[in-house]
Protein backbone atom coordinates (compact mmCIF):
# COMPACT_ATOMS: atom_id res chain seq x y z
CA UNK A 1 0.00 0.00 0.00
CA UNK A 2 3.42 2.26 -0.29
CA UNK A 3 1.88 4.09 -3.55
CA UNK A 4 -1.11 5.68 -2.14
CA UNK A 5 -2.57 8.58 -3.80
CA UNK A 6 -1.75 11.72 -1.83
CA UNK A 7 -4.78 13.35 -0.28
CA UNK A 8 -5.33 16.16 -3.10
CA UNK A 9 -5.61 13.76 -5.69
CA UNK A 10 -7.93 11.59 -4.00
CA UNK A 11 -10.01 14.81 -3.45
CA UNK A 12 -9.09 15.83 -7.38
CA UNK A 13 -10.42 12.35 -8.49
CA UNK A 14 -13.35 12.66 -6.18
CA UNK A 15 -14.08 15.81 -7.63
CA UNK A 16 -14.35 14.25 -11.29
CA UNK A 17 -15.96 11.71 -10.03
CA UNK A 18 -18.96 14.02 -9.19
CA UNK A 19 -18.90 15.68 -12.42
CA UNK A 20 -19.79 12.53 -14.05
CA UNK A 21 -22.64 11.37 -11.30
CA UNK A 22 -23.77 14.38 -11.03
CA UNK A 23 -24.54 14.88 -14.86
CA UNK A 24 -25.82 11.70 -14.82
CA UNK A 25 -28.44 12.03 -12.53
CA UNK A 26 -29.05 15.71 -14.29
CA UNK A 27 -29.81 13.90 -17.69
CA UNK A 28 -31.50 10.39 -16.51
CA UNK A 29 -33.21 12.28 -14.32
CA UNK A 30 -34.22 15.46 -15.88
CA UNK A 31 -32.99 17.93 -13.45
CA UNK A 32 -34.60 16.38 -10.88
CA UNK A 33 -32.68 13.66 -9.10
CA UNK A 34 -33.88 11.52 -6.29
CA UNK A 35 -33.43 8.27 -5.32
CA UNK A 36 -31.50 6.47 -2.69
CA UNK A 37 -28.60 6.27 -4.01
CA UNK A 38 -28.80 9.74 -4.92
CA UNK A 39 -29.97 10.80 -1.28
CA UNK A 40 -27.29 8.02 -0.11
CA UNK A 41 -24.20 10.03 -2.10
CA UNK A 42 -25.60 13.86 -0.79
CA UNK A 43 -25.78 12.66 2.65
CA UNK A 44 -21.63 11.79 2.41
CA UNK A 45 -21.08 15.71 1.70
CA UNK A 46 -24.01 17.17 4.10
CA UNK A 47 -22.59 14.83 7.02
CA UNK A 48 -18.62 15.90 5.76
CA UNK A 49 -19.47 19.54 6.00
CA UNK A 50 -21.61 19.26 9.47
CA UNK A 51 -18.40 17.31 10.47
CA UNK A 52 -16.37 20.59 9.32
CA UNK A 53 -18.63 22.86 10.82
CA UNK A 54 -18.52 21.04 14.30
CA UNK A 55 -15.15 21.56 14.62
CA UNK A 56 -15.28 25.46 13.54
CA UNK A 57 -15.75 27.30 16.89
CA UNK A 58 -13.41 24.73 19.20
CA UNK A 59 -10.66 25.16 16.85
CA UNK A 60 -10.79 29.15 16.24
CA UNK A 61 -11.29 29.22 19.77
CA UNK A 62 -8.21 27.75 21.18
CA UNK A 63 -6.01 28.26 18.29
CA UNK A 64 -6.50 32.38 18.50
CA UNK A 65 -6.09 31.87 22.34
CA UNK A 66 -2.99 30.13 21.79
CA UNK A 67 -1.74 32.13 18.96
CA UNK A 68 -2.28 35.56 20.48
CA UNK A 69 -1.19 34.27 23.96
CA UNK A 70 2.19 32.96 21.79
CA UNK A 71 2.83 36.65 20.60
CA UNK A 72 4.20 37.99 23.90
CA UNK A 73 4.73 41.39 23.82
CA UNK A 74 1.79 43.82 22.60
CA UNK A 75 3.85 45.51 20.50
CA UNK A 76 4.93 42.46 18.32
CA UNK A 77 0.64 42.17 18.51
CA UNK A 78 0.44 45.66 17.06
CA UNK A 79 3.01 44.89 14.52
CA UNK A 80 0.79 41.64 13.90
CA UNK A 81 -2.74 43.38 13.61
CA UNK A 82 -1.25 46.37 11.45
CA UNK A 83 0.48 43.71 8.77
CA UNK A 84 -2.54 41.54 8.44
CA UNK A 85 -4.68 44.54 7.57
CA UNK A 86 -2.59 46.07 5.36
CA UNK A 87 -2.53 42.46 3.50
CA UNK A 88 -6.18 42.57 3.46
CA UNK A 89 -6.85 45.83 2.21
CA UNK A 90 -4.24 45.58 -0.75
CA UNK A 91 -5.46 42.64 -2.16
CA UNK A 92 -8.91 43.35 -1.56
CA UNK A 93 -8.30 46.12 -3.45
CA UNK A 94 -6.65 44.31 -6.18
CA UNK A 95 -9.27 42.39 -6.96
CA UNK A 96 -12.08 45.51 -6.78
CA UNK A 97 -9.87 47.07 -9.63
CA UNK A 98 -9.84 43.87 -11.42
CA UNK A 99 -13.79 42.91 -11.23
CA UNK A 100 -13.98 46.97 -12.32
CA UNK A 101 -11.30 46.77 -15.34
CA UNK A 102 -13.51 43.57 -16.92
CA UNK A 103 -16.78 44.56 -16.44
CA UNK A 104 -16.35 47.92 -18.08
CA UNK A 105 -14.41 46.57 -20.89
CA UNK A 106 -16.40 43.12 -21.29
CA UNK A 107 -19.47 44.61 -20.74
CA UNK A 108 -21.23 41.18 -19.91
CA UNK A 109 -24.60 43.14 -19.18
CA UNK A 110 -25.04 45.17 -22.27
CA UNK A 111 -27.78 44.09 -24.39
CA UNK A 112 -28.45 41.20 -22.11
CA UNK A 113 -32.02 40.49 -21.92
CA UNK A 114 -33.29 38.64 -18.24
CA UNK A 115 -36.91 38.67 -18.40
CA UNK A 116 -39.56 38.05 -15.45
CA UNK A 117 -39.84 34.94 -13.81
CA UNK A 118 -36.65 35.23 -11.58
CA UNK A 119 -38.65 37.71 -9.40
CA UNK A 120 -36.19 38.13 -5.96
CA UNK A 121 -37.70 39.54 -2.82
CA UNK A 122 -34.89 40.69 -0.56
CA UNK A 123 -37.12 40.49 2.57
CA UNK A 124 -36.88 36.70 2.23
CA UNK A 125 -32.80 36.67 3.58
CA UNK A 126 -31.12 38.35 6.23
CA UNK A 127 -30.75 41.41 5.13
CA UNK A 128 -27.22 42.58 5.79
CA UNK A 129 -25.81 44.76 8.96
CA UNK A 130 -24.86 48.36 8.01
CA UNK A 131 -20.53 48.10 8.00
CA UNK A 132 -20.81 50.50 11.22
CA UNK A 133 -23.36 47.85 12.60
CA UNK A 134 -20.81 44.86 11.78
CA UNK A 135 -18.13 46.41 13.89
CA UNK A 136 -20.12 46.85 16.88
CA UNK A 137 -21.80 43.31 16.38
CA UNK A 138 -18.36 42.35 16.87
CA UNK A 139 -18.46 42.49 20.51
CA UNK A 140 -20.19 39.86 21.80
CA UNK A 141 -22.91 40.51 24.89
CA UNK A 142 -22.01 37.00 25.58
CA UNK A 143 -19.37 34.84 24.75
CA UNK A 144 -20.82 31.39 25.24
CA UNK A 145 -24.49 32.34 23.36
CA UNK A 146 -21.98 33.70 20.71
CA UNK A 147 -19.61 30.04 20.35
CA UNK A 148 -23.09 28.14 20.46
CA UNK A 149 -25.18 30.37 17.86
CA UNK A 150 -21.35 30.41 15.87
CA UNK A 151 -20.94 34.12 15.24
CA UNK A 152 -17.27 33.59 14.08
CA UNK A 153 -16.33 37.51 14.24
CA UNK A 154 -17.60 37.50 18.15
CA UNK A 155 -15.75 34.43 18.94
CA UNK A 156 -12.99 36.06 17.53
CA UNK A 157 -12.99 39.27 19.55
CA UNK A 158 -13.61 37.69 22.44
CA UNK A 159 -10.62 34.86 21.96
CA UNK A 160 -8.06 38.23 21.57
CA UNK A 161 -9.08 40.10 24.05
CA UNK A 162 -8.89 36.65 26.20
CA UNK A 163 -4.91 35.97 24.58
CA UNK A 164 -4.09 39.88 25.53
CA UNK A 165 -5.24 39.29 29.13
CA UNK A 166 -3.38 35.64 29.02
CA UNK A 167 0.04 37.24 28.26
CA UNK A 168 -0.58 39.50 30.82
CA UNK A 169 -0.94 37.07 33.67
CA UNK A 170 1.57 36.04 35.83
CA UNK A 171 2.90 32.89 37.06
CA UNK A 172 0.85 29.50 37.73
CA UNK A 173 -2.43 30.69 36.71
CA UNK A 174 -1.08 31.75 33.18
CA UNK A 175 0.81 28.48 33.21
CA UNK A 176 -2.15 26.34 33.79
CA UNK A 177 -4.77 28.26 31.46
CA UNK A 178 -1.47 28.50 28.52
CA UNK A 179 -1.17 24.90 28.63
CA UNK A 180 -5.03 23.80 28.98
CA UNK A 181 -5.50 26.02 25.96
CA UNK A 182 -2.82 24.54 23.55
CA UNK A 183 -3.58 20.96 24.61
CA UNK A 184 -7.21 21.92 23.27
CA UNK A 185 -6.06 23.13 19.98
CA UNK A 186 -3.60 20.31 19.83
CA UNK A 187 -6.94 18.13 20.31
CA UNK A 188 -9.14 20.32 17.84
CA UNK A 189 -6.13 19.62 15.03
CA UNK A 190 -6.02 15.96 15.47
CA UNK A 191 -9.58 15.79 14.99
CA UNK A 192 -9.65 18.24 11.96
CA UNK A 193 -6.82 15.79 10.42
CA UNK A 194 -9.18 12.96 11.02
CA UNK A 195 -12.56 14.79 9.72
CA UNK A 196 -9.91 15.89 6.08
CA UNK A 197 -9.41 11.98 5.93
CA UNK A 198 -13.02 11.58 4.80
CA UNK A 199 -12.56 15.05 2.21
CA UNK A 200 -12.55 12.95 -0.96
CA UNK A 201 -15.72 11.33 0.08
CA UNK A 202 -17.24 14.40 1.20
CA UNK A 203 -16.36 16.42 -1.71
CA UNK A 204 -17.78 13.41 -4.03
CA UNK A 205 -20.94 14.06 -2.56
CA UNK A 206 -20.76 17.79 -2.43
CA UNK A 207 -19.67 18.18 -6.28
CA UNK A 208 -22.50 15.57 -7.39
CA UNK A 209 -25.45 17.47 -5.60
CA UNK A 210 -24.15 20.86 -7.03
CA UNK A 211 -24.14 19.24 -10.77
CA UNK A 212 -27.11 17.38 -10.55
CA UNK A 213 -29.32 20.29 -9.24
CA UNK A 214 -28.16 22.25 -11.72
CA UNK A 215 -30.66 24.19 -14.25
CA UNK A 216 -28.65 24.68 -17.53
CA UNK A 217 -31.73 26.98 -18.87
CA UNK A 218 -29.93 30.42 -17.82
CA UNK A 219 -26.68 30.03 -17.99
CA UNK A 220 -26.67 30.65 -21.72
CA UNK A 221 -28.19 33.91 -20.88
CA UNK A 222 -25.90 34.68 -18.49
CA UNK A 223 -22.90 33.07 -20.26
CA UNK A 224 -20.35 36.38 -20.15
CA UNK A 225 -21.81 37.46 -17.13
CA UNK A 226 -19.90 34.45 -15.91
CA UNK A 227 -16.86 34.38 -17.91
CA UNK A 228 -16.17 37.72 -16.80
CA UNK A 229 -16.14 37.12 -13.14
CA UNK A 230 -14.10 33.79 -13.54
CA UNK A 231 -12.02 35.69 -16.07
CA UNK A 232 -11.47 38.14 -13.18
CA UNK A 233 -11.20 35.54 -10.30
CA UNK A 234 -8.35 33.76 -12.48
CA UNK A 235 -6.21 36.63 -13.09
CA UNK A 236 -6.31 37.41 -9.08
CA UNK A 237 -5.54 33.73 -7.85
CA UNK A 238 -3.10 32.90 -11.27
CA UNK A 239 -1.23 36.45 -11.59
CA UNK A 240 -2.13 38.53 -8.94
CA UNK A 241 -1.95 36.67 -5.86
CA UNK A 242 1.36 34.67 -7.04
CA UNK A 243 2.89 37.80 -7.66
CA UNK A 244 2.01 39.38 -4.62
CA UNK A 245 3.74 36.49 -3.24
CA UNK A 246 6.31 36.09 -5.15
CA UNK A 247 7.74 39.38 -4.50
CA UNK A 248 7.04 39.65 -1.12
CA UNK A 249 8.76 36.25 -0.45
CA UNK A 250 10.86 35.24 -2.77
CA UNK A 251 9.11 31.86 -2.60
CA UNK A 252 8.16 29.74 -5.56
CA UNK A 253 4.28 30.50 -5.60
CA UNK A 254 3.49 26.63 -7.34
CA UNK A 255 4.53 25.40 -3.72
CA UNK A 256 2.00 27.88 -2.60
CA UNK A 257 -1.00 25.92 -5.24
CA UNK A 258 0.76 22.49 -4.20
CA UNK A 259 -0.02 23.37 -0.01
CA UNK A 260 -3.19 24.34 -0.27
CA UNK A 261 -4.78 22.01 -2.83
CA UNK A 262 -6.87 20.45 -0.05
CA UNK A 263 -8.32 23.64 1.03
CA UNK A 264 -8.89 24.96 -2.09
CA UNK A 265 -10.65 21.92 -3.30
CA UNK A 266 -12.60 21.92 -0.38
CA UNK A 267 -13.61 25.57 -0.84
CA UNK A 268 -14.63 24.78 -3.97
CA UNK A 269 -17.33 21.98 -3.28
CA UNK A 270 -18.18 23.50 0.07
CA UNK A 271 -18.90 27.13 -1.14
CA UNK A 272 -18.02 28.09 2.33
CA UNK A 273 -14.85 29.64 3.61
CA UNK A 274 -16.44 28.96 7.64
CA UNK A 275 -16.98 25.65 6.87
CA UNK A 276 -12.88 25.06 5.01
CA UNK A 277 -11.50 27.23 8.12
CA UNK A 278 -10.11 24.21 9.92
CA UNK A 279 -8.40 22.51 6.05
CA UNK A 280 -7.37 25.91 5.69
CA UNK A 281 -5.72 26.42 8.99
CA UNK A 282 -4.43 22.64 8.70
CA UNK A 283 -2.92 23.22 5.38
CA UNK A 284 -1.12 26.50 6.10
CA UNK A 285 0.57 25.22 9.46
CA UNK A 286 1.20 21.78 8.15
CA UNK A 287 1.82 22.37 4.56
CA UNK A 288 3.02 25.56 3.81
CA UNK A 289 4.97 25.39 7.42
CA UNK A 290 3.37 28.45 9.39
CA UNK A 291 3.41 29.01 12.97
CA UNK A 292 0.16 28.98 14.47
CA UNK A 293 0.62 32.32 16.07
CA UNK A 294 0.81 33.83 12.46
CA UNK A 295 -2.08 31.00 10.92
CA UNK A 296 -4.25 31.69 14.00
CA UNK A 297 -4.26 35.29 13.74
CA UNK A 298 -4.57 35.78 9.63
CA UNK A 299 -7.32 32.73 8.75
CA UNK A 300 -10.05 33.17 11.23
CA UNK A 301 -10.44 36.63 11.16
CA UNK A 302 -9.60 36.38 6.88
CA UNK A 303 -12.59 33.81 6.57
CA UNK A 304 -14.67 36.68 7.38
CA UNK A 305 -12.89 39.90 6.72
CA UNK A 306 -10.78 39.41 3.90
CA UNK A 307 -12.70 37.82 0.88
CA UNK A 308 -11.29 38.97 -2.44
CA UNK A 309 -13.23 37.02 -4.48
CA UNK A 310 -16.62 38.11 -3.30
CA UNK A 311 -14.83 42.09 -3.42
CA UNK A 312 -14.46 40.95 -7.29
CA UNK A 313 -17.72 40.18 -7.34
CA UNK A 314 -19.55 42.82 -5.94
CA UNK A 315 -17.54 44.94 -8.09
CA UNK A 316 -18.54 43.29 -11.40
CA UNK A 317 -21.90 42.41 -10.74
CA UNK A 318 -23.13 46.01 -9.71
CA UNK A 319 -21.53 46.96 -12.46
CA UNK A 320 -23.62 44.10 -14.63
CA UNK A 321 -26.77 44.99 -13.06
CA UNK A 322 -26.03 48.84 -13.90
CA UNK A 323 -25.76 47.62 -17.89
CA UNK A 324 -28.37 45.14 -17.75
CA UNK A 325 -30.59 48.77 -16.59
CA UNK A 326 -29.04 50.83 -19.78
CA UNK A 327 -27.38 52.96 -16.63
CA UNK A 328 -24.42 54.81 -17.30
CA UNK A 329 -22.05 54.89 -13.48
CA UNK A 330 -20.53 58.09 -12.86
CA UNK A 331 -16.86 57.73 -11.98
CA UNK A 332 -18.44 58.97 -8.26
CA UNK A 333 -20.56 56.53 -8.47
CA UNK A 334 -17.64 53.95 -9.45
CA UNK A 335 -16.02 55.07 -6.50
CA UNK A 336 -18.95 54.14 -4.01
CA UNK A 337 -18.95 51.34 -5.81
CA UNK A 338 -15.45 50.29 -4.73
CA UNK A 339 -16.08 51.17 -1.21
CA UNK A 340 -19.12 49.66 -0.31
CA UNK A 341 -17.46 46.26 -2.22
CA UNK A 342 -15.19 46.12 0.30
CA UNK A 343 -17.05 46.85 3.29
CA UNK A 344 -19.93 44.79 2.00
CA UNK A 345 -16.75 41.80 1.24
CA UNK A 346 -15.72 42.49 5.19
CA UNK A 347 -19.45 41.74 6.55
CA UNK A 348 -20.36 39.28 4.12
CA UNK A 349 -20.34 35.83 6.24
CA UNK A 350 -18.39 33.01 4.85
CA UNK A 351 -21.15 30.99 3.94
CA UNK A 352 -22.94 29.96 0.53
CA UNK A 353 -24.39 32.71 -1.79
CA UNK A 354 -23.68 35.34 1.01
CA UNK A 355 -22.26 37.31 -1.29
CA UNK A 356 -24.79 37.85 -3.42
CA UNK A 357 -26.94 38.50 -0.93
CA UNK A 358 -24.55 41.48 0.09
CA UNK A 359 -24.73 43.08 -3.21
CA UNK A 360 -27.85 44.72 -1.86
CA UNK A 361 -25.95 47.13 0.07
CA UNK A 362 -23.55 48.34 -2.60
CA UNK A 363 -26.99 48.61 -5.06
CA UNK A 364 -28.54 50.74 -2.30
CA UNK A 365 -25.42 52.84 -1.78
CA UNK A 366 -25.60 54.06 -5.29
CA UNK A 367 -29.42 54.59 -5.42
CA UNK A 368 -30.57 51.28 -7.32
CA UNK A 369 -34.52 51.82 -6.95
CA UNK A 370 -35.44 49.39 -9.99
CA UNK A 371 -37.53 46.91 -9.44
CA UNK A 372 -35.96 45.27 -12.01
CA UNK A 373 -33.05 45.61 -10.16
CA UNK A 374 -34.45 42.43 -7.89
CA UNK A 375 -35.32 40.54 -10.95
CA UNK A 376 -31.73 40.81 -11.91
CA UNK A 377 -30.50 39.80 -8.58
CA UNK A 378 -32.64 36.61 -8.80
CA UNK A 379 -31.11 35.70 -11.84
CA UNK A 380 -28.14 36.17 -10.76
CA UNK A 381 -29.06 33.81 -7.86
CA UNK A 382 -29.98 31.36 -10.37
CA UNK A 383 -26.55 30.58 -11.53
CA UNK A 384 -24.91 31.89 -8.35
CA UNK A 385 -23.49 28.82 -7.19
CA UNK A 386 -20.90 27.95 -9.70
CA UNK A 387 -19.69 31.24 -9.27
CA UNK A 388 -19.73 30.82 -5.25
CA UNK A 389 -17.72 27.78 -6.43
CA UNK A 390 -14.81 29.87 -7.76
CA UNK A 391 -15.50 32.71 -5.14
CA UNK A 392 -14.82 30.73 -1.94
CA UNK A 393 -11.53 29.35 -3.40
CA UNK A 394 -10.61 32.58 -4.26
CA UNK A 395 -10.91 33.84 -0.50
CA UNK A 396 -9.75 31.09 1.21
CA UNK A 397 -6.41 31.20 -1.08
CA UNK A 398 -6.09 34.68 -0.56
CA UNK A 399 -6.22 34.72 3.31
CA UNK A 400 -3.73 31.41 2.68
CA UNK A 401 -0.93 33.66 0.87
CA UNK A 402 -1.54 36.57 3.58
CA UNK A 403 -0.32 33.87 6.21
CA UNK A 404 2.50 33.21 4.07
CA UNK A 405 3.29 36.87 3.59
CA UNK A 406 3.17 37.55 6.95
CA UNK A 407 4.76 34.94 8.60
CA UNK A 408 7.72 35.64 6.20
CA UNK A 409 7.72 39.03 6.94
CA UNK A 410 8.17 37.99 10.72
CA UNK A 411 11.09 35.99 9.89
CA UNK A 412 9.93 32.39 9.83
CA UNK A 413 11.97 29.62 8.53
CA UNK A 414 10.50 26.24 7.11
CA UNK A 415 8.62 27.46 5.21
CA UNK A 416 6.88 24.34 2.70
CA UNK A 417 8.34 21.76 3.87
CA UNK A 418 8.87 18.96 1.44
CA UNK A 419 6.69 16.42 0.78
CA UNK A 420 3.24 16.98 2.54
CA UNK A 421 0.57 14.21 2.96
N1 LIG B 1 -19.43 31.71 -0.13
C1 LIG B 1 -18.44 32.72 0.07
C2 LIG B 1 -17.50 32.30 1.16
O1 LIG B 1 -17.87 31.57 2.04
C3 LIG B 1 -19.01 34.04 0.36
C4 LIG B 1 -19.74 34.55 -0.85
O2 LIG B 1 -20.86 34.11 -1.11
O3 LIG B 1 -19.16 35.38 -1.56
O4 LIG B 1 -16.36 32.71 1.18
Amino acid sequence: MKAKLKLHWQIAVAMLLGLGAGILFQTLQDGEPHGWIYAGISAMGTVFIRLLRMVIVPLIFTSIVTGVSGVGDSRRLGRLGTKTFAYYLVSSLLAIVIGILLANTIRPGVGARIGAGHDFDPAGLNTPSSPVQILIDMIPLNPIKAAAEGQILGIIFFAIFLGVALNRLGGESRRFLEGFFRAGFEVMMQITDMVIRLAPLGVFGLVTQAVAGAGLELFRTLGLYMITILTGFSIHMFAVLPTLLFFTTRLDPRRHFRAMAPAMMTAFSTCSSNATLPVTMNNVEKRAGVSNTVSSFVLPLGATVNMNGTALYECAGVIFISQVLGMQLTLAHQFTVVLTALLSAVGCAGIPSAGLVVIFIVTQAIGFQDAQVGVIIGAMLAVDRPLDMFRTMVNIFSDSVGAVVVAHSEGEKGLYPEEPQ
